[in-house]
């Protein structure tokens, strides 16, 4: 830190992305990207509008956000497209919390809410799990705040339904209530349909997951008109170009591609099932995920032991300190055969004698 960065700042954590090395060829299970290319249409047309890269793009995702709120169902007004759906999270922040407006969210759950809230000098209130990691919906009414919910939840997976997530809503008529729907393609209950008919829901979405485009930085809001127009209000105060060309032009292929992308996290899915089962025949305690990703405790070794071990055998993991869950490690759903190298490292690894305490 150097003497002229803000004392408002002093105590900012910033976030750490799971690491992406460079060294050598890892399974990458690690950051919950798609173990799939993307689909040709969105990297033709990317490359399309790449040939137009001297003008700005269109601040207004003019296109995209016609296709998305096609394809979500929705009315063109609910939509607003950002880099990534970090951004309309930050966006939230800016707009819906304040001194009076604390943050409100789960004390496991996205790693981002913190930093976030921090970066904009949010109040913070954290909300304990149940001992088995769900979040308890009797915890969220009639808090005085914005409540930030992913769902499924990041790091367990774990999923409320819609009819939770409404009683939530109908709970906090006079807050906004954000469902981080990151890892909503996997198979958990959406909560779309309800901002037809409530004002004061959010929804986020990703191009990152289950879309394979997390390079090309594409996530979407969905809410009410007056929240859209919040939120816009802070996207034109901030970049209105925020989601440049190539992106632009990318998503609006891989929705021309829905079908692929269907087809892609189906896959998934069963190759969750398969690991589950797979992992609990090894001594893993897992939680009931309905991301692409499982969450998973061995009975005789630690988070950190698995974690590098896996990354000596070329399989990258995610293993987090946090005191909760630091027995666990979080592990990506790829391919295949990327589940099956996982499964081999793994036999390797528990063939061997544990690591001394
Ligand atoms: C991955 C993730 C995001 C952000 O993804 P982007 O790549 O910024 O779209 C947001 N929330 C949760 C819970 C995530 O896991």
């Amino acid at each position: 830190m150097s003497r002229f960065f803000s004392d408002k700042y002093t105590d900012l954590e910033a976030y750490t992305p799971g690491e992406q090395p460079r060294d050598m060829q890892y399974v990458k299970l690690n950051t919950n990207e798609s173990p799939f290319p993307p689909p040709r249409r969105a990297v033709d047309r990317a490359a399309e509008a790449a040939k137009r890269m001297h003008l700005y793009c269109d601040p207004d995702c003019t296109a995209l956000t016609k296709a998305a709120a096609e394809y979500f169902g929705v009315g063109r007004e609910q939509v607003l497209m950002t880099n990534g759906s970090d951004e309309i999270l930050h966006f939230a922040f800016m707009a819906f919390c304040d001194d009076a407006c604390p943050a409100i969210f789960p004390d496991i759950t996205y790693g981002f809410y913190p930093v976030f809230a921090d970066l904009e000098l949010i109040p913070v209130r954290r909300i304990p799990l149940r001992e088995d990691f769900t979040v308890d919906p009797a915890l969220y009414m009639e808090n005085k705040g914005t409540i930030f919910l992913a769902n499924p939840n990041a790091n367990t997976g774990i999923a409320l339904s819609r009819k939770e997530i409404g009683e939530i809503l109908d709970a906090n008529p006079d807050h906004v209530v954000v469902i981080d729907e990151a890892y909503g393609d996997f198979g958990a209950e959406s909560v779309i349909p309800l901002t037809k008919s409530r004002d004061n829901l959010l929804v986020t979405r990703t191009f990152s997951k289950g879309w394979s485009m997390a390079g090309a930085r594409l996530g979407v809001g969905i809410g009410s008109p007056g929240l859209m127009a919040d939120l816009n209000t802070v996207k034109y105060s901030t970049d209105p170009y925020n989601v440049n060309s190539m992106t632009q032009a990318a998503g609006i292929g891989a929705l021309e591609a829905a079908e692929e992308i269907r087809e892609n996290c189906a896959r998934i899915v069963e190759n969750r099932r398969w690991t589950w089962e797979q992992l609990s025949r090894r001594g893993f305690t897992l939680t009931d995920s309905a991301a692409n990703f499982v969450f998973a405790r061995h009975e005789k070794r630690r988070g950190q032991e698995l974690y590098e071990g896996l990354k000596e055998r070329g399989v990258l993991v995610r293993h987090f300190s946090a005191k909760r869950i630091s027995d666990y490690i979080r592990i990506t759903i790829g391919s295949r055969e990327q589940m099956e190298r996982l499964m081999r490292e793994l036999d390797g690894l528990l063939a061997e004698e544990p690591a001394a305490e």
